[in-house]
């Protein structure tokens, strides 16, 4: 039986993120695997702009959500919005990224859609006529390796940065359909009244593809800002431990870890930062990663490709000062 993926893309007013691109990859092999249909999802303010990026990644249905009543981030009215809509649809996989926005909604959609949630999923493949999944347990120490016969749907959340993100030689059809939005009195419990974004010029960390991140050891917010100028100096985002966050050097929203963010960059260099395994739980599948340590135990340099053994308070600097030559930023 042919089976359709239903993707539930992420934007900002109108600017899809990179990692929808990589969702929408994924979803191409899996319905072409199928036999299927690929349909995206984009909700809220700007959504309906992202219609051609959507059909560019090969999406066949657009389907979009948006009006007043979604024009701040609700977590009861997308539920509705999105559960609505597969209800009608009965995608055989349901995709999101692994971000705050899938933390907050993952579960909520699984539960109304009765769904089996897969959450930060490192492999989707269709096997057998359903599907195995690869995701990491006990904070990163082990990898499950899971299959999924159905009937109920997948819900899976996929790690950013691990999934190749490659536009298909041809486009989707991309035909745009509507999503009603109809006001239930119930998604009024919550409400959000204004959205502050982060700002500053630096990538998303979760989707850079360079994180420079430091630790405890900086000692203070005012040292740290050899982290962040590092971090420009790349063009990459600024990331930290928890213990730099807990001690007030650098805030929650950079926080790299188990209860932080997840990263999957590229290039992540960390800068005094000892490695505990709640850490790696956050940053271990980056492609490549750099340790500058005083220390040359630290458990960080068993995960590390390159390591740099000496005081961040002199090396940073200096690569710094040497990026911004090579690359004249
Ligand atoms: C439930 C729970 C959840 C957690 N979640 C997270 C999480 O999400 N993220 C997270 O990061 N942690 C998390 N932690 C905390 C974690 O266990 C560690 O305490 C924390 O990661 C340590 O941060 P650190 O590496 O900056 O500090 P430390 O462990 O103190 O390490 C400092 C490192 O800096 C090195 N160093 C010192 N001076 C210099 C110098 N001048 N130059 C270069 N290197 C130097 C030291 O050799 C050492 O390796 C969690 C803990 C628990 C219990």
């Amino acid at each position: 039986m042919a089976f359709d993926i239903f993707v539930i893309a992420e934007h900002r007013d109108g600017k899809l993120k990179k990692s929808t691109g990589e969702l929408l990859t994924v979803a191409r092999k899996l319905a072409a695997a199928g036999g299927g249909k690929v349909l995206a999802a984009a909700i809220g303010a700007g959504a309906s702009k992202t219609a051609s990026d959507l059909a560019a990644w090969g999406a066949g249905t657009v389907l979009i959500a948006e009006g007043p009543a979604l024009e701040h981030y609700s977590s009861l009215r997308w539920t509705r919005v999105i559960c609505d809509a597969i209800a009608t649809r009965k995608p055989a996989v349901i995709l999101m990224t692994v971000s705050s926005l899938s933390r907050d909604l993952a579960g909520r959609i699984a539960a109304r859609a009765n769904a089996v949630l897969a959450s930060d999923c490192t492999a989707l493949s269709a096997e057998g006529g359903g599907f195995k999944l690869v995701r990491p347990i006990l904070a990163g120490r082990a990898l499950v390796t899971a299959a999924h016969a159905g009937p109920a749907p997948l819900l899976a959340t996929l790690r950013p940065n691990v999934f190749a993100a490659e536009k298909p030689a041809q486009p989707g059809a991309g035909s745009i359909e509507t999503l009603a939005v109809a006001d239930d009195p119930k998604d009024a419990r919550v409400t959000v009244k204004s959205f502050v974004a982060g700002g500053g010029t630096r990538p998303e960390l979760a989707e850079a593809a360079i994180v420079v991140s430091g630790g405890r050891s900086l000692g203070s917010a005012d040292a740290f800002k050899i982290i962040y100028e590092l971090a420009d100096s790349l063009g990459a985002a600024a990331g930290a431990s928890r213990a730099a966050v807990d001690a007030g050097y650098a805030p929650h929203s950079i926080q790299v870890g188990q209860t932080g963010k997840t990263v999957s960059p590229v290039l992540y260099i960390a800068c005094g930062i000892s490695g505990a395994i709640q850490h790696l739980a956050g940053m271990r599948t980056s492609k490549y990663i750099v340790a500058i340590n005083t220390d040359a135990n630290a458990p960080i340099l068993k995960l590390a490709d390159y390591a740099i053994i000496g005081d961040e308070f002199e090396v940073v600097p200096l690569l710094t000062e040497e990026f911004k030559k090579a690359l004249k930023t």
